[in-house]
């Protein structure tokens, strides 16, 4: 275990960096049970910082599976009203969310694709109003990670529960900077450099993204009034928050209608409980027409059929290969982590926010500015040493964005 101290500047860390809690604000923290002790200090953190209420909803992975192996379809399916009014009742009051994401990869692997199928869809049909808070902005959130016991053990199959514990701890520490003096003062430099990069991107109004990697041929178009974001974020109301730690990339969204080649998969993905890996995906006018896997093709078809928005893409997100995260040599089977190791692409719902003025559109009119919409956003890694990056500007000249996977822009 890290020591108490390291927990608590961690915690600290996401209450004021991440969700950046205000006084007399609520603040609703969804955690896996496992990590109780660190919730707990959380908890006492948030209070000491002026929070009026902690409401901690338990995530228990076994309790998650015994549902999934033992109810029938129709509870398996159905999300109570009740269960939703708590989630909205909180964003209402304006609350912060900070969500402790730590699931076994491995989890649901051996229920059957359709039923998880269904429980995602119905979760994200019944979560759409909540969801509007977090993916517009309006109340500030924030994800970041503590290890379990069998995810670390997906990372560290060779130790002992307790030593793979510990050594997802360490890495989670380095990464997100908590073993530096100041983690606070870390991000707001790490923050101020993902800024200067896309305020770089912003200025050069890309018309088309070309990548070229093994497996990977891809043109995307961008639409006009296109905005990469990155780093910090900030609500209506001017408050500065962190949505992910760890985080290092600058995204942006593609057009959906504008998506054209095929792209291969370069880490897993961890979708639900399930893992999709070694896949890759052909796009024609935006629209996946063609995919395989080599694990997972089952669940990666279920999700392709979800709606008609998850098989268009929602968000490009560039990392270079400096990145910590991929620097620690890791897989993490966790998106959080292995996102932020590599460039990614998102199939599903696009942030409105990368659109100028799209957060104050409705449906329609994002959809005519090509702003792709579904239930689901799924974020997977196309990254790796081996990526080249193209962009094209608006009067047709092309110049180089990413080389050997990292910038070969000046970013900095
Ligand atoms: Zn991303
Ligand atoms: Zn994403």
């Amino acid at each position: 275990m890290v020591s108490k101290q390291t927990q608590e500047k961690y915690a600290e860390l996401a209450l004021r960096t991440g969700v950046n809690l205000q006084k007399n604000q609520a603040l609703m923290i969804n955690a896996p049970i496992e990590g109780a002790d660190f919730t707990r200090i959380v908890a006492r953190k948030a209070y000491e910082l002026g929070a009026k209420n902690v409401h901690i909803n338990w995530v228990d992975d076994e309790l998650t599976l015994l549902k999934y192996e033992n109810a029938p379809d129709e509870v398996i399916a159905n999300v109570p009203d009740w269960k939703v009014q708590m989630q909205e009742s909180f964003a209402k009051d304006g609350a912060a969310v900070l969500n402790i994401r730590a699931t076994n990869p491995d989890l649901l692997k051996d229920i059957s694709p359709e039923r998880v199928a269904k429980a995602n869809k119905a979760a994200a049909e019944a979560m759409k109003g909540f969801r509007k808070y977090t993916m517009n902005d309006i109340i500030a959130w924030s994800i970041i990670s503590i290890p379990t016991g069998d995810w670390a053990q997906k990372i560290f199959p060779d130790k002992s529960r307790e030593d793979a514990v510990e050594s997802l701890w360490n890495a989670i520490v380095k990464i997100v900077r908590v073993d530096q003096d100041d983690p606070i003062a870390a991000w707001e430099a790490h923050n101020q450099t993902l800024i200067t990069a896309r305020e770089v991107l912003n200025k050069k109004k890309y018309k088309k993204l070309v990548f070229k990697a093994p497996g990977t041929e891809l043109d995307m178009e961008l639409p006009e009034g296109h905005i990469w974001k990155g780093g910090s974020a900030q609500t209506e109301d001017g408050t500065t928050f962190n949505p992910n730690m760890p985080t290092e990339e600058v995204f942006s969204l593609p057009y959906k209608y504008g998506v054209n080649g095929t792209v291969a998969s370069t880490k897993p993905l961890n979708y639900g409980g399930s893992l999709i890996d070694n896949f890759s995906l052909t796009f024609k006018d935006g629209k996946v027409v063609d995919f395989k896997a080599e694990q997972g093709e089952d669940v990666l078809k279920h999700l392709l059929d979800s709606d008609e928005g998850a098989r268009r893409l929602g968000e490009v997100a560039l990392v270079p290969d400096e990145s910590p995260v991929s620097q620690s040599g890791l897989i993490f089977y966790n998106t959080l982590f292995d996102e932020n190791a590599s460039c990614h692409i998102a199939l599903g719902k696009a942030y409105p926010t990368n659109l100028e003025g799209g957060a104050q559109m409705d449906e329609e009119e994002l959809d005519k500015h090509g702003v792709n919409d579904s239930l689901s956003h799924v974020d997977f890694m196309i990254g790796s040493e081996n990526l080249d990056i193209d962009g094209v500007k608006e009067d047709d000249t092309t110049e180089a964005v990413f080389r050997s996977g990292t910038w070969a822009l000046d970013v900095k």
